[in-house]
């Protein structure tokens, strides 16, 4: 069983590069940058566990990120990868890129890999259940869509078992079995278009939202008996900027405070478990009751907070900084 003495929160930080909207507008490229944790704003320093630098690559940020985790889920253990920031400031590119690409693939593909790496790397007494879903959370609804696989096929009986108390609404969920990372990639596109057509048909304009992908993993030793199961959440939380600058009104303004309440809820929760407070405030928003058993405990946490390096965004820069620097 894990120590919970263990249990770590660690904060990364990531810079996109000026876009060339920025570049236009003739914004200053204003993060200075000290060793490979701080990083200036404005003469002021922020400390992390990582900083990144424009230039840094996805499987750079895979490695620092990423990689340990993966590892400690196939070990049994729970994990959260969260992608912190404003709109635009990379959290998609981090978390997803490009899922088809092997250079710009972002953290979740390349888990899918890994995970597949290490099932063809063990022995033959290891049998695998692997079932991913993806939830995505706008104000009102939870969508969801799922694929699974077995390693090797021989369990086709398995139940699949929702957590009726988490998910308040589940639509369309199919299991389906796969068998290369590929494979899991065509069903993230499929669900994404399905998604898309959903909120469209129910007029929920909605723009900002948070998406959960979940990798439950499953082994079981055939000879001994013996089980470990770990979980890994993957979250690109919706967009943290002020509603003022998007000048929302009526439902969408409705939208967005209750985002920014979520996104405050989950700052507490993670402020609550880095200082070590006995009473963490999980049942305060809806994701952080989903997320609940993969944070503190037994559990492994990476914030990587997305920045933008503009002179236009200082404010909201700052302010994305500030929450990581709660984290600590
Ligand atoms: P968010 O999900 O935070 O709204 P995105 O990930 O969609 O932001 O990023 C916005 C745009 O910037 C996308 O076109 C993305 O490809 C690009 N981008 C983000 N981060 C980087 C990066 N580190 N390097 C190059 N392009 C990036
Ligand atoms: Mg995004």
């Amino acid at each position: 069983m894990a120590d919970p003495a263990e249990c770590t929160i660690k904060v990364m930080c990531r810079f996109r590069p000026l876009n060339s909207s920025e570049v236009t507008r003739g914004d200053r490229y204003i993060p200075k940058f000290q060793g490979e944790d701080t990083v200036i704003i404005a003469s002021k320093p922020y400390m992390f566990d990582r900083v990144f630098q424009s230039n840094t690559s996805q499987e750079q940020v895979y490695n620092a990120c990423a990689q340990k985790i993966v590892k400690d889920v196939l070990e049994g253990y729970n994990g959260t990868i969260f992608a912190y920031g404003q709109t635009s400031s990379g959290k998609t590119h981090t978390m997803e890129g490009n899922l088809h690409d092997t250079d710009s693939m972002g953290i979740i593909p390349r888990i899918v890999q890994d995970i597949f790496n290490y099932i063809y790397s063990m022995d033959e007494n290891l049998e695998f259940h692997i079932k991913v879903k993806h939830i995505y959370m706008t104000m009102c609804t939870v969508f969801l869509t799922c694929c699974s696989f077995y390693f090797p096929v021989s369990k086709t009986n398995l139940s699949v078992h929702e957590d009726k108390n988490r998910v308040p609404y589940v639509k369309g969920c199919t299991e389906r079995f796969v068998c290369s990372p590929d494979e899991v990639m065509d069903t993230i596109d499929e669900g994404k278009s399905n998604r898309h057509v959903a909120v469209t048909n129910m007029n929920e304009h909605s723009s900002r939202s948070h998406s959960i992908f979940l990798i439950n993993v499953k082994q079981e030793n055939t000879q001994t008996e013996q089980k470990l199961s770990g979980k890994l959440y993957l979250v690109d939380l919706a967009g943290s900027e002020k509603v003022s600058k998007t000048g929302a009104e009526g439902a969408v303004l409705d939208e967005a405070k209750n985002i920014n309440k979520s996104l405050s809820s989950l700052g507490n929760v993670i402020s609550a478990l880095a200082e070590g407070t006995a009473y963490i405030p999980y049942r305060d928003s809806k994701m952080t009751r989903i997320l609940q058993d993969s944070l503190g405990g037994n559990c492994r946490t990476t914030i990587v907070i997305c920045c933008s390096p503009s002179s236009y965004n200082e404010a909201e820069t700052k302010s994305t900084l500030m929450f990581g620097q709660r984290a600590k």
